[in-house]
């Protein structure tokens, strides 16, 4: 706090100079700026003259300035004590707290200059940092895919000539790893991209639900692989046609879907499609992708649309991922001009929606648009996709879980009987879920049956099963 004997003032710790001069010219206060940058231990009694000796000169009852007093700021030299000088901008005024004083504040220009010149160097080097980084990125990205490719042709051209049951099976895990890879490299050039800013989205006119049959397609056979049932339902509202970018729009269903397919082992996958809002020829529209699967803890929900965050390193040993596929979706949907949101219940399922806006060729004759809200309340009532019905399955014992259970053991056997596994163990992780609530001596024979499919045993898982009573 400064004080100028009658008024106190919050000024001392100011990075620019403050000084109080009264009628006469005498300086009755300047804070630690101004006494330290002029050089005074204290400068109370000086002339404002002394200071300003081209601006102000003294007469006998005070002082005379050209300067123009108000908001205005003017160019100024200001004296050290050691009559060395410097440029200021000043700005000077009456001081209307304290009647018959005047105030004066200054900014070093030199400081301020060279303050400019570092901030705009830091600058220019963190663009240049980010330039090389981008450029680095592009180039490794597409160094790794050529080869990548480079497997994947090969193996693809071997698929056609080869017939032997066990290469055709070591083939098709080496072209699933490229798929992976590639998946993994587009991964990390978006989120390069867009880390610099520098993703343009590319919207055109496409066909809307065509687009959602074309993502369905590429999840099918997995779905199917894995049982789960599948519902895809789009509002009427909807339009036939709209203008965005297909190819993002698809990515971010891609990845959600993906990840409610890594994270289910039974139950079903929902996906929904409304139309929220309509301002002119702009569509919101909203998103929700539903699953039955193993959920996220409440504690993790905020680690979610986070750059390479994964729920716990076991989540990622077990089902792979980089943890930026959330990231990215969450970027590219804000891009669109909408958000993401996720809703969890551990080992109940998740729900993840998405808004964007897209552009329709006429403007639409105002419906009333879907209300989101009666969706939500009747996903969580029981309808499909609904968390209670994955209880439902859940639940030991009940005629659903039943035939479930019996689905579900029927494809463990024929998994083994093929000697696929790597399927056998998906089957057996969903036959544990589903006994989850069964009495002690049936969930330990589970564990048996699922030591016996770990260790690759056919006798052994043979003989597990035929023990078992369900
Ligand atoms: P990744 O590529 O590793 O899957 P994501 O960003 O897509 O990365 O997902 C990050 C993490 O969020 C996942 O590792 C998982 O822990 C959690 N997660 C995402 N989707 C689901 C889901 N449908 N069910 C349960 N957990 C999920």
């Amino acid at each position: 706090m400064g004080e100028c004997g009658t008024c106190v003032f919050p000024m001392e710790d100011a990075l620019e100079m403050i000084l109080m001069f009264d009628r006469t010219g005498r300086i009755s206060y300047a804070n630690a700026a101004a006494r330290s940058k002029l050089g005074y231990e204290d400068m109370e009694n000086q002339h404002i003259s002394t200071l300003f000796p081209n601006t102000f000169r003294k007469t006998e009852d005070g002082f005379e300035s050209d300067f123009s007093f108000g908001d205005a700021a003017g160019h100024l030299i200001i004296y050290r004590r050691n009559l060395t000088c410097f440029p200021v901008e000043a700005r000077m005024k009456e001081n209307a707290g304290c009647p018959g004083t005047y105030i004066c504040m200054a900014n070093d220009l030199l400081e301020r200059e060279h303050l400019g010149r570092e901030i705009s160097q830091v600058r220019e080097e963190a663009q240049q940092a980010a330039r090389m980084k981008a450029e680095f990125v592009a180039n490794v990205t597409h160094e790794l895919r050529t080869p990548v490719n480079g497997i994947l042709g090969n193996v693809r051209e071997l698929l056609d000539d080869v017939t032997d049951a066990q290469t055709v099976k070591t083939l098709q895990l080496i072209e699933r790893c490229c798929g992976d890879m590639n998946k993994l490299i587009n991964n990390i050039l978006d989120f390069s991209k867009l880390d610099a800013g520098k993703f343009v989205l590319e919207p055109r006119r496409f066909h809307f639900r065509n687009m959602l049959d074309y993502v369905k397609a590429q999840h099918f056979s997995k779905i199917t692989e894995k049982g789960l049932d599948f519902f895809m339902t789009v509002s009427p509202q909807v339009p036939e046609y709209v203008i965005g970018d297909e190819l993002r729009i698809v990515q971010i269903l891609n990845n959600l879907i993906s990840n409610a397919l890594k994270f289910t082992a039974v139950g079903e996958i929902a996906v929904q499609v409304l139309r929220t809002a309509q301002v002119e020829k702009q569509t919101e529209l909203f998103f929700i992708v539903s699953d039955t699967g193993i959920g996220i803890g409440e504690e993790d929900m905020d680690k979610l649309f986070q750059s390479f965050s994964q729920v716990d390193a076991s989540i990622s040993r077990k089902y792979g991922g980089t943890g930026l596929g959330l990231s990215i979706c969450r970027q590219l949907v804000e891009l669109m001009g909408g958000g993401i949101e996720a809703e969890s219940r551990k080992g109940r399922g998740s729900n993840f929606s998405f808004s964007i806006w897209v552009e329709t060729e006429e403007e639409e004759t105002p419906k009333a648009p879907d209300d989101v809200k009666a969706v939500f309340m009747r996903m969580f009532a029981g309808g499909e996709g609904s968390g209670e019905e994955a209880e439902d399955i859940q639940e030991y014992d009940t005629p659903k879980n039943r035939e479930n259970l019996k689905r579900h053991l029927s494809r463990l056997i024929l998994s083994v009987e093929m000697e696929n596994w790597e399927k056998a163990e998906m089957f057996m992780e969903s036959i544990r879920q589903l006994t989850e609530g069964a009495p002690s001596d049936v969930r330990r024979q589970i564990l048996r049956l699922k030591m016996a499919v770990q260790k690759e045993n056919y006798d052994k898982v043979m003989d597990e099963y035929h023990k078992l009573s369900i």
